[in-house]
């Protein structure tokens, strides 16, 4: 047994250090990035902020609103041609989509016909709970083979040293997050994972080094979480469930004491398994929860608060755009981030 004896941070640990500023306002904040990523060598240009590839997130609906924005929305495994058929505008939004598969061979199967008919979108997603196994960057490295010019996330892991593997197998950007998220219950079931701004700055660091990106994962509670993502070296932040309970995200609507909630739950909750595979395989466990999170209305409102968040951050930091966030943070270390006394 080895212990690590140096802390390891999460979002509510730290806060920005204000810094002196020359900047007059927010709405002179630049939030769009331009990368073009190492392998595929495609350029994109946007707000590096995605939806994440969950149900009720990862949606079509939710896609054309981001892309107003020119944000991404990994869409969820279930995007096959003929649900991909119906969104009239993909060639508009396309920029901003990502398809996500698994390691299964019929969601490979399902990516490839995807890819047949709708050849001109960029990012594929490879997504799994846990991107440790050998198996997973073999796969990575088979679709890079087979995909030379797509742009490829591959994920999740939280260290640098896989991160680099990943990248050395063919992945643009590695998504970053093991346990974190708001529905995952993978820190109670198996004790696994690693607080979310460490892994976000190790992770960076690594790839960076090897001309990669990273997407912090999962973990963002309020727009501040969002810029201390950015300002820990993320080139971008993925959101599940701050873009969840939305009218697009078309999830169930529930009524409770004439108050609406919608429900949300994990990829790997039970009801995901029961929902898209039948139930769970009895050696496994769930590793999500099912939540009914307030209705919240339209995205679009949701969106223009985390700008308005993040837009702030950079001014009280003195970074005129997102590029120069990490450059302009100083994180101080806290052990009370929030007053709460009147809530609740
Ligand atoms: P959030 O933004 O809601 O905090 O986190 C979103 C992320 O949580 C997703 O992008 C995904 O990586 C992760 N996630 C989604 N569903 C599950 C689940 O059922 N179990 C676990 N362990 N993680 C999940």
């Amino acid at each position: 047994m080895r212990l690590e004896e140096d802390i390891k941070l999460d979002y509510s640990d730290v806060l920005f250090r204000p810094k002196r500023s020359t900047l007059k306002s927010r709405k002179d904040v630049n939030l769009k990035r331009t990368y073009r990523f190492k392998y595929s060598k495609n350029e994109w240009s946007g707000i590096p902020i995605m939806a994440a590839n969950m149900d009720g997130v990862g949606e079509i609906d939710i896609a054309q609103n981001l892309a107003e924005f020119e944000m991404i929305t990994c869409l969820t495994k279930q995007h096959d041609v003929r649900k991909l058929k119906k969104c009239k505008n993909i060639k508009d939004i396309y920029p901003h989509l990502a398809l996500s598969v698994g390691i299964k061979k019929e969601d490979f199967e399902n990516l490839n016909d995807v890819l047949k008919e709708f050849n001109f979108i960029k990012f594929i997603c490879i997504d799994v709970a846990n991107g440790y196994s050998e198996h997973f960057s073999k796969f990575v490295k088979s679709v890079r083979d087979k995909y030379p010019t797509k742009t490829i996330i591959a994920g999740n892991v939280v260290t640098a040293d896989m991160t680099q593997e990943l990248v050395l197998s063919g992945a643009d950007i590695v998504k970053v997050g093991i346990g974190p998220g708001s529905v995952c219950t993978t820190r109670i079931q198996t004790g696994v994972g690693y607080p979310q701004l460490s892994a976000v700055i190790e992770c960076a660091d690594a790839a960076h080094g090897l001309g990669a990106h990273i997407i912090a994962d999962g973990g963002c509670t309020c727009p501040g979480d969002v810029a201390k993502g950015f300002g820990g070296g993320a080139d971008f932040v993925m959101l599940g469930g701050m873009f969840a309970g939305h009218d697009e995200g078309k999830g169930k609507l529930v009524k409770k004491n004439g108050e609406k909630f919608i429900e949300f739950y994990g990829s790997s909750s039970d009801q995901a398994n029961k929902k898209h595979y039948g139930g769970l395989s009895n050696y496994r466990s769930s590793e999500g929860r099912m939540v009914r999170i307030k209705y919240r209305g339209k995205i679009k409102n949701t969106i223009h608060n985390i700008l308005g968040g993040v837009r702030s951050s950079c001014t009280y930091v003195g970074a005129p755009s997102l590029k120069q966030l990490s450059k302009c943070t100083t994180f101080v270390r806290v052990s009370n981030q929030y007053n709460e006394t009147f809530i609740k």
